[in-house]
């Protein structure tokens, strides 16, 4: 305990972001206070202007401080293929790649009973809505599918949702492919992803 009641409440506060642990959160905190006004004015600024400033898409629900994001904005990208991700921050490693270049559908989160997120606290009812919306004609046709969640219970469980409800909608759906990562030994490949390289082993 610190004993000093605005302090304590910074490093609380702190300590609430994702990978910050109470040391961690101290150091920020006193790192901060000896930065003087100055620099608290300007991070105190930035924090009110990212809530102010950036909303969701309504399209596709990744971040944006536009009407719509720069990706259902970009007239260079093919309408017919979607590809579905857990947070805005996957779209940025999907992008760095340059493998993609279609739309996006952000979920805001997967499926996962253990912390009582449902299909409802997603934004799943959206993403069947711009499906349907592409079947009758009043928005781009959307032909694929790509699901690239992480592969883990949680990205499985939400897979396995996701296809249940798409099911019988005319489109190709399919999720990335995981296995054994490039430039890797398969000596040090764990059992769970090496089973998971043969099922999605590519045809020469
Ligand atoms: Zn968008």
């Amino acid at each position: 305990m610190l004993n000093i009641p605005a302090l304590e409440k910074l490093v609380h506060e702190l300590s609430r972001l994702p990978g910050i642990g109470p040391k961690t959160a101290q150091r920020l905190a006193y790192f901060i206070l000896k930065s003087g006004n100055d620099y608290s004015d300007r991070l105190g600024l930035a924090l009110t202007q990212v809530q102010s400033e950036v909303h969701d898409c309504p399209r596709c629900f990744n971040y944006t401080d536009s009407d719509f994001c720069r990706y259902c904005m970009d007239p260079n990208r093919s309408d017919d293929s979607l590809c579905i991700v857990e947070e805005p921050s996957d779209i940025m490693r999907i992008e760095s790649s340059g493998a993609f270049r279609g739309r996006y559908h952000v979920l805001h989160g997967v499926i996962s009973p253990l912390e009582g997120i449902g299909p409802k606290n997603l934004k799943i009812r959206e993403l069947l809505d711009r499906v349907d919306a592409g079947l009758e004609g009043t928005e781009p046709e959307i032909k694929e599918i790509i699901l690239a969640l992480d592969a883990d219970l949680e990205g499985d469980t939400t897979i396995l949702y996701l296809a249940k409800q798409l099911q019988g909608k005319r489109l190709k759906l399919s999720r990335i492919a995981h296995g054994v990562p490039i430039g890797s030994d398969i000596d040090f490949i764990d059992d769970r992803t090496m089973n998971r390289a043969m099922q999605n082993r590519v045809e020469l």
